[in-house]
């Protein structure tokens, strides 16, 4: 049976409303998506890779339904401050520049080797890759003019060579975050900053210090852009004034992306972006898995303990994008048998050949599409799998008669929106084969012949094992 897609609306929930809302583009089966990307100063820790893998999921949820994605992903390499957790993220030193004075290296050499470093893991991970993945330094000029504008509107204004963004200027301020002036006014004391008028403006650019590397010229002199002020107009250049969809992890919501709010449509006159998509954290003993915190994984860490990217990716889908999840290894190991589950179920369902019957997947199907549809609940899609996956063992095992074509359609679509990879670990054909026979011997109970071939998938280098999927190859 050869499905066709299904256009089910797609429901997300938004930040900016705090609620689930249908998804409609701003053009007809067309996506523009925004993904805050690395801070190409480190390797990028699994925490990353879980806002990576949530934007990715987004993604291919959204070509499953038709939609043609065009997806970018910027690379900062200027403008991060280390103090991006305080206040408006504009205090403290860059982090690029820190980072090359300490390895006596350019921040140009420091960003192209963790940018490689960051595809590489992007590759690991199965996430499809962007349709551009734009440099902060090579889009200077662009922030240059944007900060232009807004100082020309009266929405920034510049002192002693640094250019500040006035949130009094700006009517929406708050409304993503809910941090409105009001709100910042009663929570936490900002020290006051001599060039700023508000404490809580921020800076659009900041003047050079004389042992920055990195610095342009620009109407209010040398200096280097702030980091909100990127992702403005990366967006706008090549997603147009207004797009759809703007991800980021959740610590990203303030002051960065109510920033970008800000700045984007006091400079265009246009709303900026329609939905706002947030993952939760991955945490680590119930703090944030962070590289300031030094509490991180890298997947380096994860493949020296014998676990494969799949095996993460497959982990963060057992939690919904919208909660917090505490990485243990535990959670890992359960999410690597998950994984080798439906393999070995592929593995069986492909050796099975063609037979007919029954649809036992069209049910499973159908509940799996609603769950991702609906918010993309993935832990219940992953559920609804697991189920089908004993169901289908159950049938193989008792050689019921159905539709295995549908079946292998089904799981292949599922690991194509899951992003699952298939990995080549599985025996090569001919042990599987001799696994089936041997299994056929021994529901017979034909157990000498049974025995017999045990041994000779032992000296092809696999050991079987009877588990209650069926029985599972794995090398010697
Ligand atoms: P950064 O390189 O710090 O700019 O982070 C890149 C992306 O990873 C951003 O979207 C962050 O929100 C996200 N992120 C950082 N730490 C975590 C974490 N522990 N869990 C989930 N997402 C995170
Ligand atoms: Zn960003």
């Amino acid at each position: 049976m050869i499905y066709v897609q299904c256009f089910l609306p797609m429901i997300l929930y938004n930040t900016l409303t705090k609620r689930k809302e249908t998804f409609e583009p701003i053009q007809k089966g067309k996506v523009g998506m925004y993904a805050c990307g690395p801070t190409v100063y480190d390797y990028i820790h699994i925490g990353n890779l879980r806002a990576y893998v949530f934007s990715d999921t987004v993604r291919r949820a959204l070509e499953h339904e038709g939609y043609e994605v065009r997806l970018i992903r910027n690379i900062t390499d200027v403008g991060h401050m280390t103090d991006d957790d305080i206040a408006q993220g504009d205090t403290g030193e860059d982090k690029m520049e820190k980072k090359a004075r300490a390895e006596h290296k350019s921040p140009a050499d420091i960003a192209a080797f963790y940018e490689d470093y960051f595809h590489g893991a992007e590759t690991d991970m199965n996430l499809l890759p962007a349709h551009f993945y734009p440099r902060a330094t090579a889009h200077v000029t662009q922030m240059i003019r944007m900060i232009e504008t807004l100082i020309a509107g009266d929405h920034a204004y510049e002192k002693n060579g640094n250019v500040f963004f006035d949130v009094t200027s700006f009517a929406g301020y708050g409304h993503l975050s809910g941090n409105t002036l009001e709100q910042l006014k009663v929570g936490a004391r900002l020290e006051e900053h001599p060039d700023k008028r508000n404490p809580w403006d921020f800076a659009l650019w900041l003047k050079a210090p004389k042992e920055h590397t990195m610095h342009w010229p620009s109407p209010w002199g040398e200096g280097y852009p702030g980091w909100h002020i990127e992702c403005s107009a990366m967006s706008l250049e090549y997603l147009g004034d207004s797009f759809d969809i703007h991800t980021g992890g959740e610590d990203n919501i303030f002051p960065h992306h109510e920033a970008e709010i800000a700045q984007s449509e006091c400079a265009t006159g246009k709303p900026f972006v329609r939905y706002w998509l947030h993952n939760r954290h991955l945490l680590v003993d119930g703090e944030k898995m962070s590289k300031s915190k030094g509490n991180f994984y890298t997947l380096e860490d994860i493949v020296e303990k014998g676990y494969s990217p799949t095996d993460l990716r497959m982990l963060f889908l057992s939690a919904h994008y919208r909660s917090q999840m505490n990485f243990t290894w535990d959670g890992l190991a359960q999410a690597k048998k998950n994984r080798e589950t439906l393999a070995s179920l592929a593995d069986r369902l492909e050796d099975a050949g063609a037979s007919t019957g029954p649809d036992i997947a069209a049910e499973p199907r159908e509940k799996f599409l609603a769950a991702m549809e609906d918010d993309l609940n993935t832990p219940l899609a992953l559920s609804i799998l697991l189920e089908f996956s004993t169901a289908a063992n159950t049938a193989l095992d008792r050689k019921d008669a159905f539709d295995a074509k549908s079946a292998v359609a089904f799981l292949k679509e599922a690991f194509g929106l899951f992003g699952l990879k298939r990995e080549k670990e599985s025996a090569p054909p001919e042990v599987r084969k001799l696994a089936a026979l041997r299994e056929s011997a021994r529901l017979d109970k034909d157990f000498e012949a049974a025995d017999e071939l045990r041994d000779q998938i032992l000296a092809a280098g696999w050991t079987v094992e009877d588990t209650a999927q069926g029985p599972k190859l794995k090398k010697k």
